[in-house]
């Protein structure tokens, strides 16, 4: 597996560099996520495809992901336009839906749809057997943990399952959506458990003490923390309280929480 890729020239406040999407080319080139729809993104795809991409699979509907598949049907309109669906965030463009386990055929070989959910309902990543190599998505991302949108669609009972998930296939490299490709992904796996692991005890350490707030735990945890990233902390800590009320050791109402013991 050798894919293409091509940068969708949006860099921003969430998405820092921008968005890495790949083409994996040949007579039936398939373009994994659509970018934001930049033209240079559109160019880029160009280049690499003159007469498109057949296929845009489209690893979740976050923007940044998902938002250019438009443009690019615009500009080639021939493309299929595919995901996994979630409806109340798949507007109106005529997505064909994937599922679990559904291969995808490529001119490098076939991918399987892995249902990867957690940072987003509908994520999906892409598992090229054949070489042990996956397209991660926002699944993975070197130098930083995933963000888990407690209140929006993520779940970290979730996330934490698609990482084990992903664990048991053993890859060799995976091809993300934010930051430079990853030549070992078990070792990120292995540390994002760990940390994941670290942070709920610090949530129960928390809860013991009687911080019983979102925003005093995330004080307590998150010292030295920029204004600007505040929220994004709130939400991290929601998702734990959320996975330990799912299993019951915590207890959450008018937000207020509690230890269940
Ligand atoms: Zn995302």
């Amino acid at each position: 597996m050798k894919p293409t890729p091509l940068h969708a020239a949006n860099p921003g406040p969430y998405t820092g560099d921008g968005n890495w999407t790949y083409l994996i080319p040949g007579e039936r080139p398939v373009l994994i996520d659509a970018g934001v729809g930049n033209a240079a993104h559109l160019d880029a795809i160009g280049a690499a495809a003159p007469a498109g991409p057949a296929d845009v699979i489209v690893t979740h509907a976050h923007s940044d992901h998902a938002s250019g598949a438009p443009a690019i049907r615009g500009r080639w309109p021939a493309a299929g336009l595919t995901k996994m669906p979630w409806p109340e965030r798949d507007g109106d463009v005529p997505w064909q839906s994937l599922a679990d386990g559904d291969t995808v055929m490529t001119d490098s070989g076939s991918l399987e749809v892995l249902h990867t959910p957690g940072h987003s309902p509908d994520h999906i990543a892409l598992w090229h057997a054949e070489s042990r190599t996956v397209f991660v998505g926002d699944l993975l991302q070197l130098g930083t943990t995933v963000f888990i949108p407690a209140s929006s669609g993520g779940s970290l009972s979730e996330y934490l399952a698609s990482l084990e998930r992903l664990r048991h296939l053993s890859p060799v490299r995976a091809w993300p959506a934010h930051g430079p490709v990853i030549e070992d992904p078990m070792a990120l796996i292995h540390y994002y458990l760990d940390h994941r692991r670290q942070r709920e005890e610090q949530v129960l350490a928390a809860l013991a003490d009687g911080l019983a707030t979102v925003e005093a735990i995330t004080d307590r945890i998150y010292t030295n923390l920029a204004q600007a990233l505040l929220p994004m902390a709130h939400e991290s800590v929601l998702a734990h309280l959320v996975k330990l009320e799912g299993e019951s050791k915590a207890r959450g109402a008018e937000a207020l929480w509690v230890l269940r013991r």
